[in-house]
């Protein structure tokens, strides 16, 4: 069997090349081919000399990820669903912004973190993904969009808890960031953790400048508990304490995701807490609707939603009420449920 390309790192692909070809600039011939142009094969890569392709191919899978399905909303979020080489499933979404696209990423195969209002933790934890099932994800958007300046914005926020796969996540990033990789600027880059405290403390010592946000959705501990069964671990005292010390460079932010669901997070005093917890911190605030998944909750409604914003907004937090996209394909947030059979959770 083939090693998946994107698990080795550039040091180990070194010496891969350097047992059929000593030439010092093969490397990069090949980290060209498939970081920037996309290459799905090596046979593509006609400056290298007919024999080493063969041989490349022989021994490493530029393929990894196998396309079962993709569908795409009218407002041309594109979902895709993939299986990896021993059946697990995962799903990634490219959604359109202003001109340019975002990958939204996953890090895992299901999640077991539990987070009530989301589709994915219905699944259970099936298994951490390799870095190289991680990196393959944006390799296949690059291959969708031809081209790999098409993606602008790269978020971890797809299936799984990526600060459970810290060493994966880590090993990724770094062929993310590194110029002869996917070449993105850290700020580029966004992280989303529901609270993994060990997690964030440790993204904060790696200091890759990257972004952070939290999917917070409550501001007393007691709701935290009912919805994000990770707050009973790490409460939102010891959350906020690791928070206030990710690093950040001048003008960057910290993200904090609230999903409104009526009658459990909505309250003005829910609004007023979160203006509390935050106080001091440089942070941006996404108040997003309920996607349903659950036949429990809904999604309040407009009135409901603005007067949230308008409270955070009047104590002088950036908040922004985010358009949800993808919600008709089931690829908003919370939706991933990487559902093959029967189709995806359209
Ligand atoms: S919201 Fe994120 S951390 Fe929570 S269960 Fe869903 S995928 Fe896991």
């Amino acid at each position: 069997m083939k090693d998946n390309f994107f698990d080795k790192t550039f040091e180990e692909l070194s010496g891969i090349l350097s047992d059929f070809d000593p030439k010092p600039f093969r490397l990069d011939q090949v980290l060209r081919w498939v970081y920037v142009k996309g290459a799905d094969d090596f046979s593509r890569m006609t400056n290298m000399p007919k024999e080493l392709r063969g041989q490349l191919s022989d021994v490493l899978d530029l393929t990894p990820l196998r396309l079962l399905e993709e569908v795409e909303s009218p407002d041309g979020t594109l979902k895709s669903l993939f299986q990896m080489t021993d059946g697990e499933l995962i799903e990634s979404v490219i959604i359109p912004e202003d001109g340019h696209k975002t990958l939204c990423a996953s890090t895992q195969a299901g999640c077991g973190m539990g987070c009530s209002f989301c589709e994915t933790a219905t699944i259970g934890l099936k298994r951490n993904l390799s870095r190289g099932e991680i990196l393959a994800q944006i390799v296949c958007a690059v291959r969708r969009l031809g081209n790999r300046l098409a993606l602008r914005n790269l978020v971890f926020m797809g299936m799984g808890e990526p600060l459970l796969n810290m060493d994966a996540l880590i090993g990724a990033l770094e062929v993310i960031i590194d110029a002869r990789g996917f070449d993105f600027s850290p700020r580029r880059i966004t992280v989303s953790t529901c609270g993994w405290v060990p997690g964030i403390d440790r993204l904060g010592r790696e200091n890759l400048g990257v972004n952070l946000a939290i999917s917070l959705n409550a501001g007393d501990d007691e709701t935290r508990n009912r919805i994000m069964p990770v707050n009973r671990k790490y409460p939102l005292k010891r959350l906020m304490k690791s928070i206030r010390g990710y690093p950040l460079h001048p003008r960057q932010r910290i993200t904090f995701e609230y999903v409104l669901i009526d009658g459990v997070n909505d309250r003005i005093e829910d609004a007023r807490r979160i203006v509390k917890l935050l106080r001091g911190i440089p942070a941006k605030v996404n108040v997003i609707a309920y996607n349903r998944t659950s036949a429990a909750w809904s999604r309040p409604d407009d009135r409901v939603m603005n007067r949230f914003q308008e409270i955070l907004m009047s104590a002088g937090l950036l908040a922004t009420v985010r358009k949800s996209r993808g919600g008709e394909i089931g690829a908003a947030c919370g939706q991933l449920g990487a559902r093959a059979a029967g189709g995806m959770n359209a």
